[in-house]
């Protein structure tokens, strides 16, 4: 079986990460499996890709389809014109898409109109909120996907509901929590561990990229303003989204307890994660490695398509406004503990999962 795995997204490369693992384990073992990468170039920057790459030894990509930034609209269809020519070059049976950027939706298209069979790893999650592009990405490749991996059971349900056949969806658990697991011993204090001196818990981590938290500049400086009064005598490590930082521009803030920092390798930023007092954050991903870790989330969002995270795990779905957050955030201090529990199957083995089905197609 000859796969083409697609990535475009920091998200992706770390989900990608242990699936190639899980097929270079298979073929030493002598399963007729074989893989060619396909980076599609969404995200370029050096520490939103390259960094990746070298820290979770992913193998260089075949090849680089280099779209880099623009509209959505001029993103997707970047992608569908180069990953066509891709495909015509590189025939295969399969094209693995992951997650739910412009890449996982755009390569899914362009697959099936090739006849090509496509497997979606983290299918089936919804947010119900069809103003986030990630929601469309998520709906459209659902829609043509032949092989649906999913994360939880309510992920599983949401496809049965979309009206997939029950035989084509596979509960697998969650290929970025394999890839905490796998690189867990390896996690590192990043080089402003002492310059700002920062200990086990006495500090928080931010990030913010999401349109609905950053678009807006004066409600982005009034979210930053209100964090920095809100956290009293905790630091704030902000590892800025180059998204987020060309909105900011150079605008001037003054802030007592945020400090900026450059968007984090994989490695240092699990380290911070995993010895931070607590999370504010509106990214998924980061949602589902806090649950593992036992760290509070929130989550500057007014829905998640990860609502294990809130039943099981750490995270508290707080909306995007700087009063609730400030509301629930006190609850979470006056209480001085958090719900925490691992989600079934989030074990480490999803991709082991989903490359064992994957070759009894
Ligand atoms: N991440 C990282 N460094 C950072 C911020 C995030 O390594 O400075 C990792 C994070 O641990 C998570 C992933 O990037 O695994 C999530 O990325 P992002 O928030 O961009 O995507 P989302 O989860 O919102 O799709």
């Amino acid at each position: 079986m000859k796969i083409t795995i697609v990535a475009g997204a920091r998200p992706n490369f770390i989900k990608i990460a242990p699936i190639i693992k899980a097929i270079e384990k298979k073929q030493t073992e002598g399963a007729a499996i074989s893989f060619r990468l396909v980076h599609t170039g969404q995200h370029y920057d050096k520490n939103l890709s390259d960094t990746f790459f070298e820290e979770l030894n992913i193998p260089k990509p075949n090849s680089n389809l280099e779209v880099k930034s623009g509209s959505q609209a001029e993103q997707t269809g970047a992608i569908m014109v180069a990953f066509e020519k891709e495909l015509q070059q590189n025939p295969c049976d399969l094209v693995l898409v992951v997650g739910d950027v412009n890449s996982t939706m755009a390569c899914a298209i362009v697959a099936k109109k090739q006849n090509i069979k496509v497997a979606h790893v983290e299918a089936g999650i919804r947010s119900g909120d069809r103003t986030m592009p990630e929601e469309i990405n998520r709906i459209v490749t659902d829609s043509i996907t032949d092989y649906f991996f999913t994360t939880s059971e309510t992920a599983s349900d949401n496809l049965m509901k979309f009206g997939i056949e029950k035989s084509n969806i596979h509960f697998v658990g969650n290929v970025m929590i394999d890839t905490l697991y796998q690189n867990i011993e390896r996690i590192v204090a990043p080089d402003f561990w002492n310059q700002f001196e920062l200990e086990t818990q006495n500090y928080i981590i931010l990030t913010l990229h999401r349109p609905s938290n950053v678009d807006e500049e004066k409600s982005l400086i009034n979210l930053l303003q209100g964090i920095d009064k809100m956290t009293d005598d905790k630091k704030v490590i902000f590892p800025i989204h180059p998204r987020t930082k060309a909105i900011l521009g150079e605008t001037n803030l003054v802030l007592k307890n945020i400090l900026f920092v450059e968007p984090q390798g994989y490695l240092n930023f699990m380290y911070l994660i995993k010895n931070s007092f607590a999370v504010i954050t509106d990214s998924g991903g980061i949602s589902e490695e806090t649950t593992i870790l036992g760290i509070p989330c929130f989550t500057m969002r007014n829905n998640t398509e990860r609502p294990e995270t809130l039943n099981i795990g750490t995270n508290t779905l707080v909306g995007t406004s700087i009063e609730k957050l400030e509301k629930k955030f006190t609850e979470f201090l006056n209480i001085g503990k958090i719900k925490a529990g691992i989600p079934a199957l989030w074990d480490g083995k999803a991709s082991e999962r989903i490359i064992e089905i994957l070759l009894k197609k």
